[in-house]
């Protein structure tokens, strides 16, 4: 296993700068996801690890050795494909022996050794199938066993789960999470999916338009979201985000919206320095943090019900300010509501997250 680490490293198509000056490291036995929308860098970044493109400028790293020079085959680098890339016309024990007959091993022992990482997938018993004759759960576990079957230094996966369907993805998550930490292997894994990246991750690097947003712990993301980007792209529903007047009064941090009146935040030096800088204050709550409350609750936001979507154990609730600017509750009630009748969500003020004109993370008191 080995470290991975990028050092100002930007990657241009042209005029188009698809990763831009991009520094973060890969601890040894890590799982870090590149997380971030359809074509912010993630996957350019991926391939560059691997060998398949070539950085623009900057430096990779692989185990503490510089790799600009090497080939992919010579980088021992072991790759997962969201469409698995599997050969249609060997059967699973040749697909998977693949990288050690690449290596030179022999036939006997290559297929001895591909049956042992099979039989731990679970797909043993289909050695002799074409990828044609096997369901699209065991195409994915065939395709990780290639990955697997050579001790490679660095794992890399690029959305490997996204063909499966929802039952599926979540074994197969569950599965994969086992192994690494199972396994300790370093893993540098794509998906635009914030559930996945959260579920696998030892750190994740939020991506946005070629540059990282933020790199720390699952943990660290949710409860500390660096900017309103962050903010709104990890947590299922995404957290609620409502730009907000401020005023200050007796010392205390008052915020103001249509169908919102919070009162009594504490004033401190960080939103005092944001309010001076101008721009507005956004107000960030997760759906998990509102409750339906009395009319008249303080720290509270009110507006005509939209939609009650029942999940089973819970329900989403959203209500809607005009305009499309909607906010939704994660609740735990079988409360009957009726469409357009208007509700009030409350929260405490512990879970406030405020940002600040450019849309960065105001550290909270005591932060
Ligand atoms: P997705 O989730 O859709 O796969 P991504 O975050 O992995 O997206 P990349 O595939 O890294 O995104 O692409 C980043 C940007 O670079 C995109 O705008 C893409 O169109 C562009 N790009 C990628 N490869 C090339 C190429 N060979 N030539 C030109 N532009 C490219």
């Amino acid at each position: 296993m080995a470290s991975v680490e990028f050092e100002n490293v930007t990657k241009r198509f042209g005029d188009f700068t698809a990763v831009g000056d991009v520094s973060f490291d890969i601890g040894d036995g890590e799982f870090v996801c590149l997380l971030g929308p359809s074509g912010c860098g993630k996957t350019t970044s991926l391939r560059m690890i691997a060998g398949l493109e070539t950085p623009t400028a900057g430096k990779i790293r692989i185990g503490g050795e510089e790799v600009g020079h090497l080939h992919p085959k010579d980088r021992n680098i072991a790759m997962v494909f969201q469409d698995y890339a599997l050969y249609p016309h060997m059967n699973l024990a040749d697909n998977i022996a693949y990288p050690l007959k690449v290596r030179g091993e022999a036939l006997e022992k290559r297929h001895a050794r591909a049956r042992e990482v099979a039989d731990v997938l679970k797909i043993g018993h289909l050695m002799d199938r074409l990828p044609s004759q096997i369901s699209g759960g065991q195409q994915q576990r065939t395709s990780l066993a290639r990955a697997l079957v050579y001790p490679a230094k660095v794992y890399l996966f690029d959305e490997p789960l996204s063909n499966l369907d929802a039952k599926l993805r979540l074994e197969a998550r569950g599965f994969l999470n086992h192994l690494q930490r199972d396994m300790g292997m370093t893993a540098v894994y794509v998906t635009h999916d914030q559930a996945e990246a959260m579920a696998l991750a030892t750190r994740i690097a939020v991506m946005d338009h070629g540059s990282i947003v933020q790199y720390a712990s699952p943990i660290e993301i949710y409860r500390r979201p660096a900017t309103t980007f962050v903010a709104n792209f990890v947590g299922n529903p995404p957290m609620n985000l409502v730009a907000v007047e401020a005023m200050q009064a007796e010392g205390k941090l008052q915020l103001r919206a249509k169908g919102l009146a919070i009162e009594g935040l504490p004033m401190t030096e960080a939103i005092a320095a944001a309010l001076a800088a101008g721009g507005g204050l956004t107000l960030g709550v997760r759906p998990e943090h509102l409750a339906v409350v009395a009319p008249d609750a303080a720290n509270a936001i009110t507006a005509p019900l939209f939609a009650n979507e029942n999940m089973g154990p819970e329900s989403l609730v959203t209500i809607d300010r005009g305009e499309s600017a909607r906010v939704t509750a994660r609740i735990f009630t079988d409360d009957h509501l009726e469409l357009g009748e208007r509700v009030t969500l409350g929260f405490a003020p512990g879970h406030v997250h405020l940002f600040d004109g450019k849309g960065l993370r105001i550290p909270a008191a005591g932060e």
